[in-house]
């Protein structure tokens, strides 16, 4: 079905490659996103959604969904926004299952429409992989034909379900074709089955389980956007034992300003490919993302490997979260080079790139001591253009123009530069058992020094 979005596929190319060249030029040049399309989208629904409430009809037993703005996604160079779609109810999925708000905008940064868009028919792994690909396709009007669509309004009313082969698909509670779908049916019946129901001129042609929701008290009573885990459905189900997704948040890193600047680095090529390591079906090692406090006080934070068949465990310093968006985003890029670096020496897997990451990194551990001087002096020389590219490619959605409008007056005249983001790098790698850096004369140092200051200034909001 690949073949089905060959023909949309370049056009997001190519829009991303006009985005990341304009950033190469040494002079500051606006980015084609000039207009943030987030808070367009945010005016369009506030507007939108009162219109729709009364109307509404599975919202009355499946309760509110609301856009999760921190984990917005923007793609198509601004085009295209894909928002989280919460709601506070207990859910367990059957299978793959994956919901979401899209906005689409014109140019100007109009929105042409707005919406919630159900995927299911395919394991969770796939829906995730090829999110954008699939939405865009769905704005485009193609549809592939081993999957299900439904497109409704801001209150889940269905406004189109017509799927590949023509056929129709509804969300239905059990029985949902004759029963009466009221919020006291959720607060008698507790549990729910809902169900995938496709017709064809009218008739039901078959039906597939999709979920069950359970109501409780404690749900109702904590329909807001702090409610408690056990009520958050966060539009990302799969069926089995929910093992499909390996990057878990703890509760401490959950909706804080770390976990939106993370959810906009995975739409960053690059780590997107780092964080892929640890999702998906044939994946080892998970990784546990939280807030606390470190072993060392001064650490932005620590990267711990427990061993076999435990979570790779991830920690950010709680005092040390206040700093710029862009110098929290440095850490957590920093970070998860070390857990794909214990990810890469400890798996089973036989993949080429692992094993000649493996070789290579003999070599340093013959040459240094200790785990940090080792995993540092790699990253010196295998990483920190790479990561460049990534704090480069992530700046303009964590307050570019602004820092570059208050940095070009009296640090950066011809804009912010390159060796700006390759200095943000160091950070973290100075250290002179680091041997790339002892290697850098009292000038480079300065110059990394100068630049790394400048960071500081950045907006410390991420949205
Ligand atoms: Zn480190």
């Amino acid at each position: 079905m690949n073949s089905l979005f060959k023909s949309i596929s370049p056009i997001g190319l190519l829009l991303f490659g006009l985005w990341s060249c304009s950033l190469d030029d040494a002079a500051p040049v606006l980015p084609i996103n000039a207009v943030d399309p987030i808070p367009m989208a945010k005016e369009f629904y506030t507007q939108e959604k009162p219109k729709q409430v009364n109307s509404s009809f599975r919202i009355q037993t499946e309760q509110e969904i609301f856009p999760f703005w921190a984990g917005a996604k923007i793609h198509a160079g601004g085009r295209m926004l894909i928002v989280p779609a919460h709601r506070k109810v207990q859910v367990r999925y059957e299978a793959g299952y994956l919901r979401r708000f899209v906005f689409e905008l014109d140019e100007r940064g109009q929105v042409i429409r707005g919406g919630m868009l159900e995927l299911a028919g395919k394991e969770l792994e796939f829906l995730l992989r090829n999110e954008v690909l699939l939405v865009e396709g769905f704005l485009a009007g193609v549809k592939s034909k081993d999957l299900t669509y439904l497109w409704s309004d801001f209150v889940a009313r269905p406004l189109d379900g017509i799927q590949a082969d023509g056929r129709v698909v509804a969300l239905q509670r059990e029985g949902g074709g004759k029963s009466r779908l009221d919020a006291e049916a959720l607060r008698t019946e507790f549990c729910i089955d809902w169900y995938w129901v496709y017709s064809f001129n009218g008739v039901v042609v078959f039906e597939v389980f999709s979920h069950t929701t359970c109501g409780s008290a404690s749900c109702d009573s904590a329909r807001s956007a702090d409610a408690h885990d056990a009520c958050l459905d966060d539009g990302v189900g799969a069926g089995g034992d929910g093992k499909e997704v390996q990057i878990i948040k703890d509760p401490s890193f959950k909706e804080t300003a770390a976990d939106c600047i993370y959810e906009k680095l995975l739409s960053i090529n690059g780590f997107k490919d780092l964080a892929s390591k640890f999702e998906g079906l044939g994946t080892e090692f998970d990784v546990l993302l939280k807030i606390g406090t470190t072993k060392s006080v001064t650490a932005n934070g620590q990267t711990w490997y427990k061993g076999p068949n435990q979570p790779i465990e991830i920690t950010f310093n709680v005092d040390r979260m206040n700093r710029s968006a862009l110098e929290v985003a440095r850490t957590i890029v920093h970070e998860m080079i070390h857990a794909e670096m214990y990810r890469a020496l400890n798996t089973q897997g036989l993949e080429d790139s692992d094993l000649s990451f493996k070789e290579t990194f003999e070599v340093y551990t013959r040459q240094f001591f200790g785990v940090e001087d080792i995993h540092h002096s790699y990253m010196a020389d295998y990483w920190v253009d790479k990561m460049a590219n990534m704090l480069e490619l992530i700046h303009p959605q964590l307050g570019y123009l602004g820092l570059n409008d208050f940095l070009s007056p009296w640090a950066y005249p011809a804009g912010i530069p390159k060796d700006f983001y390759k200095a943000l790098a160091w950070e973290g790698l100075k250290d002179e058992d680091v041997r790339a850096w002892n290697n850098k004369t009292a000038e480079q140092k300065d110059q990394i020094e100068f630049h790394i200051e400048k960071a500081k200034y950045g907006t410390k909001s991420c949205n």
